[in-house]
Order: structure tokens, then sequence, then C-alpha cells
């Protein structure tokens, strides 16, 4: 279904453990520590995305489509699958034929090599507590929202309905470990909150 199709509302749903009565009336309340640790965990995974992309950037041979901050979207192009865990997340992008074509190459890439220039990345946005926000244009669940990262590179931006940090300061430390395996490339980053 697309989003405001007619006729149609977004709802969120609740999972509880015990069927209730219907009419019933119930107190939710958010896991403040749980979240905060899953804001941590999504923030730094867009701020890797950012920094890989522009690690990356120069295995590219053909013209490819943009991130934010004008790199290659290496992340958006090669990415397989992404999970945000609190104080982390876990990145997969394959490194096939399909992506060749589109002209990148990873030849002699070297996981630890690019891990590191990622990290040196991720400490300078950290050091540069820069503010994050999620732009929100609508009250409706279906209104697309934006995270917006004011980096020293420029105004990162990417499409996005999670929960964040409000200062990349507030990550503390993140740091990225790479491996190749096969043709996947597993990117894990993880923060240490102060
Ligand atoms: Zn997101």
């Amino acid at each position: 279904m697309r989003r405001g199709a007619e006729g149609w509302e977004w709802l969120v749903v609740h999972v509880t453990e015990s069927p209730l009565p219907v009419g019933e009336e119930v107190d939710l309340s958010v896991d403040r520590e749980h979240r905060t640790a899953l804001s941590a965990g999504h923030t730094a995974c867009h701020l890797a995305a950012l920094a890989l992309n522009a690690v990356l950037a120069d295995r590219w041979r053909k013209e490819a489509r943009p991130d934010s901050l004008g790199n290659p979207d290496f992340d958006q192009a090669a990415i397989t699958s992404s999970r945000i865990e609190p104080h982390g997340s876990v990145d997969v992008y394959r490194l096939g034929k399909s992506l060749r074509k589109k002209g990148f190459s990873a030849e002699d890439l070297d996981p630890a090599q690019v891990a590191a220039q990622v990290n040196e990345l991720l400490a300078g946005w950290v050091a540069a507590d820069a503010p994050v926000r999620v732009e929100v244009p609508g009250p409706e669940l279906t209104a697309r929202r934006t995270w917006h990262c004011s980096l020293p590179e420029g105004e990162a931006s990417i499409p996005c309905g999670g929960t964040h940090l409000t200062r990349t300061s507030e990550l503390g430390r993140v740091s990225v470990a790479l491996t190749l395996d096969d043709a996947a490339l597993t990117m894990r980053t993880t923060v240490s909150m102060c």
C-alpha cells in the first residue's frame, strides 16, 4: 500500500504479552535507557555510512549517485542489510558483479586500512560536536522524515524515521571494524558513550 492511499490509515501497533480486553486503559512508557542506546547506534550508523562513502570515493570509475556530502553513495549502491543495535549497528555490503558494473572497483581493498580511515573521519566528526536533528514535515506517521547532521564538510542528510542523539559529541567514541568475506563487506559500528 502506498503512503497516503485513500481509505488507509497508518498506525503504530504495540504487541502485548497477554491479551487485553477491548476498551481497557493502559499506560505506555518508553525505556529511556534502551532508546538512548538505540539512538546512539542509529546516529553512529549514518555517520559511519557517510565516512565509508568518503573513504571509498576514489574507487569509483563511473559517475555514481552522490550522497549529501557529494561523495559517490557506496552505502546506498551496495547495502544488502542494515541492523541498528544498542550502541552500534551492523551493515553488510555486496561487492559483486552488479556493483562492478556500476563502476566500483574493490581491487586490493584492505578492510583494516579502510576502517582506519573511516575511524579517523568519525573521530573528527565526534570532536566537531555537530548538531543532529530529524526533520519532520508533518504530524502523520507517513510523513517523510529526514535525518540531518551539520558536519564540517557540509550539511549531511539521509531519509530516516528513527530516533537519534542530538549532537555527535554525545557518541563519545565511534569506531568501525570491517571484514571482507567472499564478496560481502561487513561493517560493525560500535559506540562507547562517555
Ligand atoms: Zn536512519
